[in-house]
């Protein structure tokens, strides 16, 4: 039985060798759950597996590049046969390629390599693994999205990140926001909650030494989102775990 309160469940984070996946794994496993540290690298996930179980948490790893059909297929039954459920997916792996390229030099291949990481992977292993998490019976889909594929700060000339260039991202990230509503709306009614997070501007590989938050800050929404009881929202997005505009 699946009681995100009392802490049970398995869940998978993609992109979780590192930075805010790795953090949001490590949350999670302190609340009891276990994880499953999805990574492209398979020894660079076996060791983020094992550095969480040196704490004494429960945790391992499955090879997964989201661009990879190959790497997918096999989930499910994956976690049909380790662990017979899957409750909680984080979508967490992402790629930032273009960040102050303006328009006039953004080759599309940039484009649609940032779209096949940031959207379509996420489109491929949630579809995936969606009959298994509609089993349990608080499944609970986590998009991590960013303040810059809101369009409301897109369109503010007043935001902290008007001076931000970044359109193979932020417009991913858009499409992403998308890909959470409309499968939040598809899933309404059932047990399966679908929200996207912005974790803020944190310190990791992509967000860089500069960033005013640290992982385990930059995680904090995320893993709320992923344990939200049955009166919890769906189909939102949420920063800070305050509502964000589209
Ligand atoms: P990061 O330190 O660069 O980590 C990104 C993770 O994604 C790595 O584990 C990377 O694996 C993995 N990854 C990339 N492409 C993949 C693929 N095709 N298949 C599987 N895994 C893949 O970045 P981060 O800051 O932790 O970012 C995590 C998420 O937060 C991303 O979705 C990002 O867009 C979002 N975000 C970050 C910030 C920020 O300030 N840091 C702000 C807003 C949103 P490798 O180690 O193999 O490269």
């Amino acid at each position: 039985m699946t009681n995100r309160s009392s802490g049970s469940g398995v869940a998978l984070i993609t992109g979780a060798n590192k930075g805010i996946g790795f953090e949001i794994s490590r949350q999670l496993a302190k609340r009891g759950i276990t994880v499953v540290i999805g990574a492209r690298d398979e020894k660079r996930g076996a060791e983020a597996a094992a550095r969480l179980r040196d704490e004494e948490l429960d945790a391992h790893h499955v090879r997964l590049d989201v661009t990879d059909a190959s790497t997918i297929e096999p989930l499910p039954r994956f976690f049909e046969e380790r662990f017979g459920r899957l409750d909680i997916l984080v979508n967490n792996a992402g790629v930032l390629l273009d960040e102050g390229t303006p328009l006039s030099d953004l080759d599309i291949g940039v484009l649609r390599q940032t779209f096949e990481t940031n959207f379509f992977g996420v489109f491929a292993v949630s579809k995936a693994l969606l009959p298994l998490i509609r089993r349990s019976e608080a499944g609970r889909i986590v998009n991590v999205s960013s303040q810059l594929g809101s369009l409301a700060d897109i369109g503010d000339p007043g935001s902290d990140y008007a001076g931000f260039i970044s359109f193979a991202y932020s417009s991913s990230k858009v499409a992403l926001n998308a890909l959470t509503a409309l499968f939040a709306k598809e899933l309404r009614g059932s047990n399966v909650k679908v929200n996207s997070a912005d974790p803020g501007w944190v310190q990791t590989d992509m967000g860089t030494a500069a960033a005013p938050l640290t992982p385990e800050e930059g995680a904090d929404t995320p893993v709320w989102l992923a344990t939200l009881p049955a009166n919890g929202p769906s189909g939102g997005f949420f920063s800070s775990r305050q509502p964000m505009a589209w």
